[in-house]
């Protein structure tokens, strides 16, 4: 049985009165494990798609079946939303806090782990991306990469099934960008964990288990890596 089933998903914005069709009927499968990469252009519609599969937006068509089960009644159930985890283009760190205050924001709220358990979560996930000489740095003592990696274990730190990686390399020197890619396939690997990223860089999708191209709100093509 596919993962995440999701069919003829569409989407409308309003700009006033005019109607802007971001996607208009997408068919997609992704697998438990797949390292996906949703290409396309800007405008294309990635960032829609992947709102909608991480429930941050409504679609206004289609099925989605992961908003199914998350959203009912328009009540969001929390436990639920622990098993997606997001990576930002722009990093999204707390500039105030260091790494590991950072990786520790998810935590937090949860009282259904223990304090040890979230500590060691933690520091695990800080070896993991390679910062654990940089615990106590905060986001602008880091470079671009350093601070993308605090990104990718926080999105890890509540062991979500799915990672959604929003254009994650596209503030990146290529080379870092490569990277970073790197690591989140080694952690797809080892850890079993969905990835779903976004980008419009053909150089980084080498890694892809699946590749779905968009353009104008639509699939024009499904390239197999
Ligand atoms: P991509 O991530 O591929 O750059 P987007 O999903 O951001 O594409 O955008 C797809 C289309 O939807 C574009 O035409 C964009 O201008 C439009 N769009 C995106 N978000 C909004 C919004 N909140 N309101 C109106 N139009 C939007």
């Amino acid at each position: 049985m596919s993962f995440l089933s999701i069919k003829s998903l569409k989407k409308k914005y309003y700009l006033g009165k005019i109607a802007i069709h971001a996607l208009k009927g997408i068919d997609l499968i992704i697998n438990k494990g797949d390292f996906a990469a949703i290409m396309g252009p800007s405008g294309s519609g990635k960032s829609t798609l992947l709102n909608l599969i991480g429930c941050l937006d409504y679609p206004s068509g289609g099925e989605i079946p992961l908003q199914d089960s998350l959203l009912n009644a328009n009540v969001i159930n929390e436990k639920k939303l622990n098993q997606i985890g997001f990576i930002f283009q722009t990093f999204n760190l707390i500039p105030v806090l260091n790494v590991y205050e950072n990786i520790e924001l998810p935590l937090i709220i949860r009282n259904d782990i223990s304090s040890n358990d979230k500590k060691e979560r933690i520091n695990y996930l800080i070896d993991r991306v390679g910062l654990s000489g940089h615990i106590k740095h905060k986001p602008s003592e880091l470079s671009g990469g350093q601070q993308q990696r605090v990104a990718i274990a926080r999105a890890l730190v509540s062991r979500p099934e799915i990672i959604l990686a929003d254009e994650p390399t596209a503030n990146l020197d290529s080379e870092t960008g490569i990277e970073i890619i790197e690591l989140m396939y080694q952690i797809n690997q080892k850890e079993k964990t969905t990835f779903i990223f976004s980008t419009h860089d053909s150089k980084i999708v080498k890694r892809a288990s699946n590749v779905f191209l968009l353009r104008d709100g639509l699939i024009s093509e499904r390239a197999a890596i």
